[in-house]
């Protein structure tokens, strides 16, 4: 038995399984619904079609792939980072020891002053 469904617009009685009112072309959104939903599951079930196996090896090889790509991301990032960290300590070393090297020169900072100091 086909279910019948009243045209929210016109009034006319159509099948629930047509999308849209056969007289005054006002789509019915629960049939549409329907469908759409029907394609969705149609789309789940044929991913579900696929060989679990498949699935499975090609899951693998893409995240070993992935974690490859990853580690040697991270891998560069944190030898970058540490460059960056080591010669930033280096060029304050240096700065510093100039300044030092300066102000002793200028007779502004004595050796006994910086012995104080620390
Ligand atoms: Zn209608």
């Amino acid at each position: 038995m086909k279910k019948m469904v009243i045209c929210e617009s016109c009034g006319a009685e159509f099948e629930r399984s047509l999308i849209r009112c056969p007289y005054c072309k006002t789509a019915y959104l629960p049939a549409e619904e329907e469908e759409y939903m029907g394609k969705l599951e149609g789309i789940h079930k044929e991913l579900k079609d696929v060989p679990k196996n498949t699935e499975k090896k090609l899951d693998k090889k893409i995240f070993g792939f992935t974690g490859v790509i990853v580690s040697l991301i991270i891998t560069i990032v944190l030898l970058t980072a540490g460059a960056f960290f080591l010669s930033g300590i280096a060029k304050k070393f240096k700065d510093r020891q100039e300044k030092k090297e300066f102000l002793q020169n200028q007779g502004v900072v004595s050796e006994q002053q910086e012995e104080n100091e620390k």
